[in-house]
């Protein structure tokens, strides 16, 4: 089938579940992410930021809420001073304990409902190298501002699992953090002047009083600096800048290539960047130490990294590339860093060598070789969490490298093309969201014929890869009975038990096999997320695919419809399709063709099923 018919079909999944056990309306995730208003002050030189943070929230959750849980990583330092917070304008008693906030609702807060809670707070930023701290030429602000912590819920929940808050403390290992994306705008004012590399756009500037705008990010972070300079590249239509210090100018050309040439990569391998900067700073480096950190549409890189420029192929090289890697997996498609961070830091880690590889650098085998697969002694289990390390050696030994000679295994045992056709399902998939675990596998598994439990049981303990053999199930749905109510057929060798049907984070239903049904009323409109996590009693496995719901006003009368119904007709009298992946390329010129076709088909089923619906009052 081609790809029109099937994003029609996708299309026109216009869901409320129904089946057994039928919940409620509930908003999408895309159409109430939080949003949060900051107004900061800086001392630059005292090292202060004052701030008040607003944040509406709406709960996306299947639960009432009794609370809201912050994350809040400068209380780890001793560097946080929370001087009122208030929710819906009144002021509440606040609980921290360690690096987590959680303020009590006056009210209980039912699933739909929302919430505006306000946080006034005034950062002492410490004397330190690194993310998060003020060295002798820059102020780093990365996770400065107290997040939400995610809620764990429906799809979310994996097995052992409890709902509920993620608690997770900020530690010193890994990347301690895990947010839902969210949308920040951010008024900065400084006492003095300064340069400021930042997550989003910068809308507006008079003097020392910056205004952003970032949306759809996890996190919004900032480096200032009086003593940048600014080095520049437009790659198709994304403005890609390096703020370095001075004398820095070799190893910020080297990142900037480096991104450059990663950002255009990987835009043309997975899925599109959808934001129009990315922003590298320098920043001053702990002991020393070499350390890149990744942040939405802004990386870090410490200046102990200054003496290794060079190609592509260079520690500087490699270090940008991780990096700008980074904005795809935790940035556009998230993951629970505190509890699964291989998701994120394997794929990059393995993407930024596979990419010297592309590049065909005759370096990257000795490369490979000495970075990672050097052998090492047994260890922790790939899906091992960043609260079962020390430190960060070990858990790069196991979380980097031995995830990344598991993509490796992996990718050879696939193929390029089956291997990054699951990848750029998957990034479609959860672009915006957050991705579990077993999605990345499911993912690779649907397109191989090859049984990867054997490689996926040697790097990981999940219980569901422990079997023999996969639990291989296909979705499909019969085009013609959607107008009423899509019903999914599964199909599987063997007897299947139960199916939760997810759509964005939300179990929507628990249904037997054959009794799954989609529904269009209740449903936002915009795109949503589908999971069908099929059971058959011993195994598991998540079928994922996205779909959008488009409304239209009623159609004109019969005469004034327009011709091109038989388009129509064609993808009605297609058989059954497959339940995959909805990759949209907006920006490949290919895909723009289908995209606008795509369109024009939304407005066709649209209107039939207005003109369906007519056609039924009459008869009813
Ligand atoms: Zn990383």
């Amino acid at each position: 089938m081609t790809m029109l018919v099937r994003r029609v079909v996708l299309a026109a999944l216009l869901l409320t579940l129904l089946g057994q056990g039928m919940m409620g309306p509930r908003p999408s995730l895309a159409a109430s992410p939080p949003l949060y208003s900051v107004e900061a002050s800086v001392e630059y030189g005292a090292g202060l930021v004052t701030a008040r943070e607003t944040v509406a929230f709406t709960n996306l959750s299947s639960q009432t809420l009794e609370s809201l849980v912050f994350n809040v990583t400068p209380a780890y330092y001793g560097a946080f001073e929370l001087r009122r917070a208030a929710v819906n304008a009144l002021e509440v008693e606040q609980m921290l304990d360690g690096s987590i906030l959680e303020l009590p609702l006056p009210h209980p807060l039912p699933p739909g409902a929302s919430v505006v809670a306000s946080l006034d707070f005034k950062i002492v930023v410490p004397r330190q190298g690194g993310r998060f701290g003020r060295g002798p030429q820059v102020m780093a602000l990365g996770n400065w501002l107290p997040l939400l912590a995610v809620y764990r819920d429906g799809r979310l929940l994996s097995e052992g699992q409890e709902r509920g808050w993620v608690r997770g403390q900020y530690v010193d290992v890994g990347d301690a953090f895990f947010s839902q994306t969210a949308d920040f705008l951010v008024t900065l004012r400084s006492d003095q002047p300064l340069s400021v590399a930042h997550t989003g756009d910068l809308v507006k500037q008079e003097d020392t009083v910056w205004a952003f705008e970032a949306r759809g990010v996890r996190d919004f972070a900032l480096a200032l600096s009086p003593d940048f300079s600014v080095v520049s590249q437009e790659v198709e239509g994304v403005d890609v800048a390096v703020f370095y210090l001075p004398g820095h100018e070799a190893i910020a050309s080297t990142y900037l290539r480096a991104a450059v040439e990663t950002l255009a990569w990987m835009k043309q391998k997975l899925i599109p960047y959808p934001y129009r900067h990315l922003h590298l700073a320098e920043i001053n480096a702990i002991n020393s130490g070499t350390v890149g950190q990744e942040y939405p549409s802004l990386i870090l890189a410490s200046d102990g990294m200054a003496a290794t420029y060079g190609g592509l192929d260079s520690s500087g090289g490699i270090l940008a590339i991780h990096e700008t890697a980074h904005q795809w997996y935790y940035g556009i498609i998230g993951n629970d860093q505190l509890y699964e961070p291989w998701v994120d830091e394997a794929l990059v880690t393995w993407l930024s060598y596979h990419l010297l590889r592309a590049k065909g650098l005759g370096s990257f085998a000795g490369i490979w070789q000495d970075r990672v697969a050097n052998p090492r002694p047994p260890s922790l289990p790939v899906n091992s969490s960043i609260y079962d390390y020390p430190s960060d050696g070990p858990y790069f030994s196991v979380v980097y490298r031995r995830g990344a000679l598991f993509l490796e295994e992996l990718y050879q045992s696939m193929g390029e093309e089956p291997f990054f056709a699951a990848l750029k399902e998957y990034s479609a998939s959860f672009s915006g969201r957050v991705a579990n675990p077993y999605a990345l596998l499911d993912a690779m598994q649907a397109h191989t014929s090859t049984n990867l439990n054997h490689l996926i049981r040697r790097y990981f303990s999940y219980p569901r890869y422990q079997a023999d053999e996969p639990l291989r199930v296909s979705a499909r749905y019969p085009l013609q009975d959607w107008s009423e109510a899509v019903r999914i057929t599964l199909e599987s060798d063997v007897p299947l038990q139960e199916v939760q049907v997810f759509v964005d984070d939300s179990l929507y239903s628990r249904a037997l096999p054959a009794h799954v049904f989609l529904e269009t009323a209740q449903l936002e409109e915009g795109p949503h997320l589908l999971t069908l996590r099929v059971s058959d009693g011993q195994r598991e496995v998540d079928l994922t695919g996205t779909f959008s719901v488009v409304r239209r006003p009623p159609p004109p009368p019969p005469a004034a419809l327009p011709t091109p119904a038989p388009t129509l007709e064609a993808a009605l009298e297609t058989p059954d399709e497959e339940i995959v992946g909805n990759p949209t390329e907006a920006d490949d010129p290919a895909a723009q063709a289908s995209v606008v076709r795509t369109a024009a088909g939304i407005a066709l089923v649209t209107i039939s099923i207005a003109a369906l619906a007519a056609s039924l009052v009459r008869h009813i």
